[in-house]
């Protein structure tokens, strides 16, 4: 047999059932060999009847001793027993499952799991799960695995057919271990068959561990290697070659309004060393929100620019397009011809073939690629908040095009562990904050205390600030939804604060409509602006100083901390109001409590990282990491242990 046949293949497993397990994703053996246990009940404790208590939730080996099907009142039949082991007796009961005296016999030596009657003073056992005891049980007196299910497969049939697969393993022909023993040994993996068995059947909890790591493994070495082979082609590959004139840049830093910070005259030098080099940068800008990336993004295009090619800067929307596309324009002052480019817009081709600086949203992605042939630099403005169609469309894209310099700008925090093992193919340069920002205060607050925080907002807006406030949903469409929505939210404020002008925003909005609203908050026409994330994203207000976040709960750290940094950015004291109903969720509340008093994104970063597993993170990197199903982005040592004998396989693969 081999891993590519399909399920049918395997005996008991006919088209019907082929077709239910279609559902579940499985539809060659391999895929159900890799159909993964979400977790597993340890049944292998046997207790003995005696020893039994009312907070048990025991597995007991007994031998039945009674058991009657019962007519109740209802007409429904109830199943009652008695059931023994050399220790004592005790009564089991189990509602409306005649069939079961066919299936239990007097006599019968049985294993049953399950909780004992509340209500009685002696133990009883109510609607235990229960097996015969044989030569092999899969289903109880051991460490048994618990699989998703779809309608018509039952954890029993899939067991059974997962033991049949495992124990003839070596059958299956084209399932090779593809690692050299010498690396198993050296980083102390199981053999795959082995693990492949053991993560189904483990016997103890050691199994699963050991069995778990070495698929992981696999998981991750697939994606080691196609950094590294990504990397190898990227320093094969030519680039466009960027001369750069001292002169002319150091003009251009001295005209700024402000002064560059260290760290950001040490992130263009590195991007300048980049142009050097025969072959396309490919560099992380890695800066909190308004470190001033895109300052340093602009003058790391100055120098394409002059040498006769062109820079994309993509943007994941169009509010944050037209926002770059002002500032640079301002920045620019008119000398170079920057173009915006979204959906709405309506350049000809000339237009973008003869522009400077392309500001656009993916739609860029869908022009044809003759029109980019001078693409000198290209930079992503946090890539992770495009669609992951959008971003397959941009890998794509990307590969399509004579190779250009690259350049990716993120906020998010990204732990140095996890900058080593996941970026380690990509260079990183950091910018720091300027200084002299004040950090936002930031205050969970209690839903009682929530009527009274609104004078305090009516006095800050007529000390001159302006607010944010979000909310997770745009419009309620289950009412009973208990997300806060900005239809319903923008209709509270609107009342509460008749005084001052409130507007909404979200995501489906005409774009002319929310430049309008942009402008008009930016002048402080508006005083409040209830809105979604979409102006986490880079959105700079400076006048804006107060940010409310309805249902924080449902914001990661990392998030929040971006739109925590939406406010206060004008160096003036700022607010974070946090408002969650979760008060009685212990969890919920100390990670708000911790974002409360945290300021530092690394920090915060890093807590998010051991809370919740590195989502965020992991949307930083490249597209098309495929979906894991064993492998964790937070268990660093293992993705460490993987890096490091990714490379010795690479290496020993080239010689
Ligand atoms: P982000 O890193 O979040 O993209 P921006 O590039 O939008 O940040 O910069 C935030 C603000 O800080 C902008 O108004 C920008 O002009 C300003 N800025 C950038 N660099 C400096 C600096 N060195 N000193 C003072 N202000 C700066
Ligand atoms: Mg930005």
């Amino acid at each position: 047999m081999l891993t590519t046949d399909k399920v049918t293949t395997l005996a008991f497993v006919g088209q019907k059932q082929a077709q239910k397990l279609e559902r579940l994703g499985i539809s060659t053996v391999r895929d159900l060999l890799y159909h993964i246990p979400k977790y597993y009940k340890d049944t292998s404790n046997i207790k003995t009847l005696s020893s039994l208590t009312k907070e048990d939730s025991p597995t007991v080996i007994a031998r039945i001793k009674e058991l009657k099907n019962i007519r109740i009142r209802s007409g429904k039949f109830i199943q009652k027993g008695i059931c023994y082991d050399e220790s004592g007796e005790i009564p089991i009961t189990w509602f409306n499952q005649p069939y079961l005296t066919k299936n239990l016999r007097v006599g019968d030596l049985v294993y049953l799991s399950g909780k004992l009657n509340p209500k009685t003073i002696k133990p009883e056992m109510i609607s235990p799960e229960y097996e015969i005891v044989k030569e092999k049980n899969l289903h109880l007196g051991r460490i048994v695995p618990v699989y998703n299910l779809t309608k018509g497969i039952s954890v029993k049939w899939l067991r059974a057919r997962l033991d049949n697969l495992t124990e003839e393993i070596a059958g299956l022909e084209d399932l090779t271990d593809t690692l050299d023993n010498k690396i198993k040994e050296k980083f102390v993996l199981l053999d795959l068959p082995v693990s492949l068995r053991k993560i189904h059947f483990p016997d103890s909890t050691t199994d699963i561990i050991e069995s778990r790591k070495r698929l992981a493994f696999d998981e991750l070495l697939e994606i080691y290697f196609k950094l590294l082979r990504e990397r190898e082609k990227r320093l094969h590959s030519k680039s466009p070659a960027i001369k750069i004139e001292h002169l002319i840049i150091d003009e251009f830093i001295q005209k700024l309004p402000f002064q560059l910070t260290k760290s950001q005259l040490l992130a263009i030098s590195d991007i300048f060393k980049d142009y050097a080099k025969p072959y396309p940068m490919h560099r992380l800008l890695q800066g909190d929100v308004g470190s001033g990336k895109t300052i340093v993004a602009l003058i790391a295009a100055l120098p394409v620019i002059k040498s006769g090619f062109q820079t994309i800067i993509l943007t994941p929307t169009s509010v944050l397009a037209q926002q770059h596309f002002s500032t640079i324009n301002t920045f620019l002052n008119g000398k170079n011809k920057v173009i915006l480019q979204t959906s709405a817009s309506k350049n000809s081709r000339e237009d973008i073939e003869n522009s400077d600086i392309i500001i656009s949203t993916h739609s860029i992605l869908y022009q044809e690629k003759e029109l980019l042939k001078r693409l000198g630099l290209l930079i992503i403005d946090e890539e992770h908040r495009f669609g992951v169609d959008q971003r397959k469309q941009l890998v794509d894209y990307f590969n399509r095009l004579n190779r250009p310099h690259l350049l990716n700008l993120t906020a998010t925090p990204i732990p140095r562990s996890v900058a080593l093992s996941l970026f380690g193919q990509m260079d990183v340069s950091i910018i720091e904050k300027p200084k002299a920002r004040i950090p936002v205060k930031t205050f969970l607050v209690p839903s009682s205390k929530k009527d009274d925080s609104i004078s305090w907002l009516k006095q800050k807006i007529k000390e001159g600030g302006q607010i944010f406030w979000i909310c997770p949903l745009i419009d309620e469409s289950d009412s009973d939804n208990p997300m806060m929505s900005v239809e319903k939210t923008y209709s509270e404020v609107k009342e509460l604060f008749k005084e001052f002008n409130v507007e909404f925003l979200h995501g489906k909005i005409k774009s002319n409509e929310k430049d309008r609203i942009l402008k008009d908050f930016k002048k402080n026409k508006i005083q409040i602006l209830v809105s979604t994330t979409v102006i986490e994203v880079g959105i700079d207000m400076p006048n804006a100083n107060i940010i409310i976040i309805e249902n924080a709960e449902m914001f990661g750290l990392a998030q929040l901390h971006q739109l925590r940094g939406r406010v206060g950015r004008n160096n003036q004291e700022a607010w974070c109001l946090l408002y969650s109903k979760l008060e009685n969720d212990e969890n919920v509340m100390s990670r708000l409590k911790y974002f409360e008093t945290e300021k530092n994104g690394i920090k915060i970063a890093e807590y998010d990282l051991s809370q919740r597993g590195p989502g965020e993170v992991y949307g930083t990197i490249q597209a098309g990491i495929p979906n894991l199903k064993v492998a964790n982005f937070s268990n660093l040592e293992l993705m460490d242990i993987t890096r490091r004998a990714a490379e010795i396989i690479y290496k020993s693969k080239l010689e």
